[in-house]
Parts: structure tokens; C-alpha cells; sequence
């Protein structure tokens, strides 16, 4: 009788046991398996991952009309950026980078949400490195100025190609990205040095840019001339280590950026976007 009794609540374990564990299966199948089956959220970042923050999240939004950053928002309405609004204007600066005064410069940039384009001296750079990826991290371009600041319309062409390529070379090995645009030092380019700018990847921009003359000119002039001369597609050229043009900067980029003028790098202004 008693083994009679064992063998029956035997019987009766063993079927809630398999009573719970097709409940469980039941569960698992309709609800999954917390953890194990569902992985980890695509967004969340993985340790050491560096966010990548888009270039136009740091453009400036301009009061009525979508901003870069409401397009990107938009998901299926992806626009170019800046396309529709061609009121672009590019701040250029020669002579990039001094010790001194280059932080500076960059510091003001960073307040004014502002990507230029810095033209180059190659042997500058190499001797202030740090320059470069700082000027990258904040979306600046660094473009050609020739290795050595030589006035390259009394040079042969051996000595233009020797200039070019060693600044292109400069930067390319500092930042990774080929420069593509030549600024020449003085202002004065010629067909001999187009045709050199060409074979080392290089368009001249002299013939673009408005000249806003900033050395030697008060805050006042320059803000003057900047807000005289400006134009949709406007290649402003300035300097960079001008204490004055620091000075006019934080007036110039407010009054423009209110006329509905956006900045933008001299590669971006070229190709239109
Ligand atoms: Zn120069």
C-alpha cells in the first residue's frame, strides 16, 4: 500500500514537472528569452567607440527655414546640405598656423560655430603639428600655401612644383585629406602656376576670392569691408594672426548669419552645397 502511494505522487511530480516546463517554452516562444536572444540596441555605443557627430549638426540654424540639422532630422527628406539655401559665403585665412596667436583664432571660430578654410604654410605646420588636428577636430579645412611663403610668380616651374607638392604633402601626412585648393602668397598667380597647381591636384582660388586687405585695418574697417563686399558665394580672404580680425569676427559672422548668409569651407562653397 505504501509503495502503492509513492508510486503515485511519483506520478504526480513528474507531470507537473512537465506541465511547467511546456508552460515555460510557451512563455519563451511568445514573449523571448530576456538578454540571451534579443542583442544589444544598434544606437548604444560600444566602449571605445567614438561618436561620429555629423558636419552639419555644427552648422549654425538660420531662422526661417529648415536647418542642415532638421534636414538630417527628416530621415526620408535628406537633402544635401545647404541645398536650397546657396547664400553661402567661405572665410578664408592665410598663413595658417602661428603659435601665438592661432588658438586664439581658433577658439574665437569654436564660439562662432564657423568651419573656414585655413590656407596653408607647409613648413609652419611642420613645425606645429598639433595645429592641424585641432583645426580638423573642428571641421576647418587646410588648404595649399605653398611649403615655404615663396612668391611663386618669380619661381621656375621646378620651384612651383617643389612648393606645392611639399605643402600638399604636409598636410596630407597630418590630417589624411589631399588639400585641393592653392592660394598663392601676394595674391598673384599666372598660367604657369595654374598649370603646376593642376599636375599636384590643386585649383587656384586667387581669381575667386574678394581680398578684404584685414592687415593693417582697424575692427571697424574690416567689419566694413566684410559686410561692403559680401555676396552670395563669396571667398572672403583674411588673415589668420591678425589680433584686428579676431576682433571683427564676432561682429561680422552675427550681422551676416542675420542676412541669412551660412558658412561654409571653400570646397563646400565651390561645389554648391
Ligand atoms: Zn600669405
Amino acid at each position: 500500500m505504501s509503495s502503492l502511494r509513492k508510486r503515485h505522487n511519483l506520478t504526480l511530480i513528474i507531470g507537473l514537472a512537465i506541465l511547467v516546463a511546456v508552460l515555460t517554452l510557451h512563455l519563451a516562444l511568445h514573449f523571448g528569452v530576456p538578454g540571451s536572444l534579443s542583442g544589444p540596441p544598434s544606437a548604444v555605443l560600444r566602449t571605445g567607440e567614438m561618436p561620429v557627430r555629423p558636419l552639419a549638426v555644427m552648422l549654425p540654424a538660420e531662422e526661417g527655414r529648415p536647418s542642415a540639422t532638421t534636414a538630417l532630422d527628416g530621415q526620408a527628406t535628406l537633402l544635401p546640405v545647404g541645398a536650397g539655401a546657396k547664400r553661402l559665403i567661405a572665410l578664408t585665412f592665410d598663413d595658417f598656423p602661428f603659435p601665438d596667436a592661432t588658438p586664439k583664432m581658433l577658439e574665437v571660430l569654436a564660439e562662432q560655430q564657423v568651419q573656414v578654410t585655413f590656407f596653408t604654410i607647409g613648413h609652419k605646420l611642420t613645425e606645429h603639428p598639433e595645429f592641424a588636428a585641432q583645426a580638423l577636430y573642428q571641421g576647418h579645412a587646410l588648404e595649399n600655401h605653398t611649403y615655404d611663403h615663396v612668391r611663386l610668380i618669380y619661381c621656375t616651374p621646378e620651384q612651383i612644383h617643389r612648393e606645392l607638392s611639399l605643402c600638399n604633402q604636409v598636410i596630407r601626412d597630418l590630417t589624411g585629406v589631399a588639400p585641393h585648393y592653392l592660394r598663392c602668397p601676394g595674391g598673384r598667380s599666372n598660367a604657369t602656376i595654374d598649370q603646376e597647381a593642376l599636375a599636384n591636384g590643386l585649383q587656384c582660388v586667387d581669381p575667386l576670392v574678394t581680398d578684404i586687405g584685414d592687415m593693417g585695418k582697424s575692427p571697424a574697417a574690416i567689419v566694413r569691408r566684410c559686410e561692403a563686399d559680401a555676396h552670395p558665394g563669396a571667398i572672403f580672404s583674411l588673415h589668420d594672426g591678425v589680433p584686428e580680425t579676431m576682433a571683427a569676427l564676432p561682429i561680422v559672422i552675427p550681422y551676416l548669419r542675420s542676412k541669412g548668409y551660412e558658412f561654409v569651407t571653400v570646397e563646400r562653397l565651390l561645389r554648391g552645397e
